[in-house]
């Protein structure tokens, strides 16, 4: 179980072999090393293809399989979870009233007095349990989390507007969701308008495969004005009821593990991240690394920037204390110490600087992830 780019010393170690004797094969195979000499893929897999017990297992880094979560494999006691949901659709369709309606009216319901911070994520009560909703500005951060093998969201709700048609973003939309297996939940937008069609909506949704229970299929459509609120306890309920139908579980006790949602540098308090927990619980002084970077959770606020003593599985908060800024889609794992978060993080951008050596850097776009 190794990743790319370890050292012939490290090799040597993980083969139980001496690494003077890799050193010699390579030089047969006209490379001249030295312990600390990282190896690329196909040198790795020339040495190891010496030893015949032994078998490659790649280990991927960005999504933190390098590191060993004790109990991890036991699975630990699975508890239900609340459903992560994130808006998608076409520009001018609706998301941003729809979310800003949400945040200003449902999350701040029994807050006196909160304001909601922008930390790309936030959590509604409904009548049937909490729903997070990912409040991240386009397509970009899912995209990235999708290309990293992070999966965080469990729903989609596609808006489209019932005064348009269903557009090139709201069918992009709609592949994204099928291609990572969420239900989808159309979210019928601006029916407040004297031109909108939402049986024109159904019936285009038809042509790309979503068939809506009006037309005896099983994807939920609610009607709504994001600008007025109408039918959001509807669009809720819908939410709650396709949450139900997933069973969400997760482990919530033991070390932490979460995904990145969104990440800055602040300029008062350094780097700052939103994550949204995927196992376990977090705490204040968790070690923990993310990404390529090391930390150590020294403040964990909510979206009313108060402070968090713990936060468990679906829960988003913003994180300080990590000594450089991560990236969305980065995998955080709470590990024993901080030299066990130093040791990896330095790994990782010792490979990371391999990688950038020896690979071309290529977009990811959506054509090229289905590809
Ligand atoms: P986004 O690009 O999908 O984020 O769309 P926005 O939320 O920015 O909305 C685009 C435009 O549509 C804005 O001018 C909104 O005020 C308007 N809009 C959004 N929802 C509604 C609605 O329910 N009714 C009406 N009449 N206008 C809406
Ligand atoms: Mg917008």
């Amino acid at each position: 179980r190794i990743t790319e780019f370890i050292t012939v010393g490290e090799l040597a170690q993980k083969l139980d072999a001496k690494p003077q004797d890799l050193i010699v094969k390579l030089m047969g195979m006209g490379v001249m090393a030295t312990m600390n000499q990282r190896l690329e893929r196909d040198q790795i897999e020339l040495l190891v293809a010496e030893y015949e017990e032994m078998e490659i297992h790649w280990l991927d880094t960005a999504a933190g399989e390098d590191i060993e979560v004790p109990g991890e494999d036991e699975g630990g006691e699975q508890a239900s979870r609340s459903p992560v949901v994130t808006v998608m659709g076409h520009v001018d369709h609706g998301k941003t009233t729809l979310l800003d309606y949400l945040r200003e009216t449902k999350v701040t319901e029994g807050e006196a007095g909160g304001i909601t911070q922008h930390i790309g994520a936030y959590q509604v009560e409904t009548r049937r349990g909490t729903i997070t909703f990912l409040d991240t500005p386009g397509h970009e951060a899912f995209t990235a989390m999708r290309a990293r093998g992070a999966r965080v969201t469990d729903i989609v709700v596609v808006v489209v507007a019932a005064d348009d048609k269903v557009m090139p973003q709201t069918v992009e939309a709609i592949d994204h969701a099928k291609a990572s297996n969420c239900p989808i939940i159309i979210a019928i937008n601006k029916i407040d308008l004297p031109a909108a069609d939402p049986m024109g909506v159904k019936q285009a949704l038809m042509q790309h495969n979503v068939l809506v229970e009006d037309f005896g299929g099983e994807v939920q459509a609610v009607e709504i004005s994001a600008k007025q609120g109408t039918n959001f306890d509807a669009l809720l309920e819908a939410i709650s009821l396709q949450a139900e139908i997933l069973e969400l579980t997760a482990v919530s006790e033991g070390r932490a593990r979460a995904t990145v949602v969104e990440a800055r540098k602040d300029l008062g308090r350094g780097a700052v991240f939103t994550a949204l927990v995927t196992r376990g619980t977090l705490r204040m002084g968790d070690p923990f690394v993310v990404g390529p970077v090391d930390g150590r959770v020294r403040a964990m606020l909510d979206e009313f920037d108060q402070p968090v003593e713990e936060a468990g599985p679906s829960r988003p908060v913003v994180i300080l204390g990590a000594s450089d800024v991560p990236q969305a889609g980065d995998q955080m794992d709470v590990v024993v110490s901080d030299s066990e978060a130093k040791d990896i993080a330095r790994k990782r951008q010792a490979v990371q600087r391999e990688q950038m050596l020896h690979a071309p850097k290529k977009k990811t776009s959506l054509e090229g992830l289905f590809e």
